[in-house]
């Protein structure tokens, strides 16, 4: 049997006919930039999030940067984030001409341990940029504690987090305002680049809404300098037909997640999720003991896993300038070299989560035999 890693194709056979019919709209209209699919989207959104504003953007890495630069980060100002996530999080930060400031992550759940965030903040500290990785919400009540008691914005990286709650509701309800990736992959995937902003105070939407459109207010006059950020409207028409199956398909990798938690071998370290958390299981992240051998026999028997992410960035020679060194962010050097992304996804049949959780058993099994 092979097993990817992620699979689109599956995603777009189950719902091939709105998607075409969606498409095939807005070809006939030819009303591909704005319009009414992008606002029909943004209000949809919204609704989705549990707040009353939201704006679509070109792909999440805008959306971070976006969000950002509403708040009001700036030259100079600086932002809390972790090494343990995807770039794109901490490119957004640059964009603004703000700092990069890595504080390491809890072992658990894998999100910004908000002990360590105190002995970083400064009097130029702008934000908390917390990143819901892998699905899993972040400690948004200490974080908006604490937040709120240094006078700094809570923005959320929640390109993975699509529909995850925080005790009981959507986390862009606990954030100032919230970023999210529809990049074709996440959990809400376009079929190409997109993004959304969301947030409860409709002044913040407005001015991401004036900076990805060219600072326009009408069509001829601009308040400011903006960028060309739009949501592309053939992406918005998609994402208009995929969001109402959103909450099946989470359901589905909640489910699915439930199995493997249960019907993982021993030795294999399942995530965890928080008693405040309600997990959408964007990846199932497991850490096993001999990784390079795990991952060699999976591949074998057609299993394709990930690593999320190998290097963390603070090791990356991109982030070289700030100076850190290995050992500066114990908890996440140490869970990078243990971690392995294995498949889930809602398409995945009852037949395929089988295979895969024999082929760990066996795989587990024979690492024993070996070691004995
Ligand atoms: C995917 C992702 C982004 C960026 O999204 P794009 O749409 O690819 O620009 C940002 N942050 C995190 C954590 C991501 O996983």
């Amino acid at each position: 049997m092979k097993i990817p890693l992620v699979d689109l194709k599956a995603n777009y056979a189950s719902i091939k006919a709105e998607i075409d019919d969606a498409i095939r709209q807005i070809l006939e209209n030819t009303s591909f930039i704005m319009g009414p699919p992008v606002q029909q989207f943004e209000e949809a959104w919204s609704a989705f999030c549990q707040v009353p504003a939201s704006c679509g953007v070109a792909n999440g890495t805008e959306a971070v940067r976006l969000s950002l630069l509403a708040v009001g980060v700036g030259p100079g100002d600086e932002v809390i984030t972790v090494p343990n996530t995807f770039i794109a999080t901490t490119e957004a930060i640059t964009a603004c001409g703000a700092k990069v400031v890595f504080v390491d992550v809890d072992e658990r759940t894998y999100t910004i341990d908000v002990n360590r965030i105190e002995e970083k903040i400064t009097d130029r500290t702008k934000a908390i940029l917390a990143v819901h990785l892998y699905g899993h919400p972040c400690d948004l009540d200490a974080l908006k504690a604490l937040a709120d008691s240094h006078g700094l914005a809570l923005v959320g990286d929640c390109a993975q987090s699509h529909g995850a709650l925080y005790k009981g509701r959507m986390t862009s309800h606990c954030e100032d305002i919230s970023s999210f990736s529809m990049f074709p992959a996440k959990v809400l995937g376009a079929f190409g680049d997109a993004g959304m902003v969301s947030a409860g105070s409709a002044d913040l939407i407005d001015r991401v809404k004036l900076l990805r459109n060219h600072g326009r207010v009408t069509k001829h006059e601009h308040l400011q300098e903006g960028f060309n950020a739009r949501l592309d409207a053939l992406q918005a028409a998609i994402l208009n037909a995929k969001l109402k199956h959103l909450p099946g398909w989470i359901a589905r990798r909640r489910a699915i997640a439930a199995h493997y938690n249960e019907a993982l071998p021993e030795g294999i370290t399942c995530p965890f999720e928080a008693d405040w958390a309600d997990h959408v299981y964007y990846m199932y992240v497991i850490q096993v003991p001999d990784r390079d051998r795990f991952m060699g026999a999976m591949k074998e028997k057609g299993v394709s896993c990930g690593i999320h992410y190998p290097i963390p960035l603070h090791r990356q020679p991109a982030y070289q300038y700030l100076g850190h060194g290995e050992g500066d962010f114990p908890v996440t050097e140490a869970i990078t070299k243990k971690i392995v992304s294995i498949p889930l996804y809602p398409e995945l049949t009852d037949n395929q989560i089988d295979y895969i959780v024999d082929c760990i058993k066996q795989i587990q099994k024979q690492g024993k035999t070996a070691q004995s």
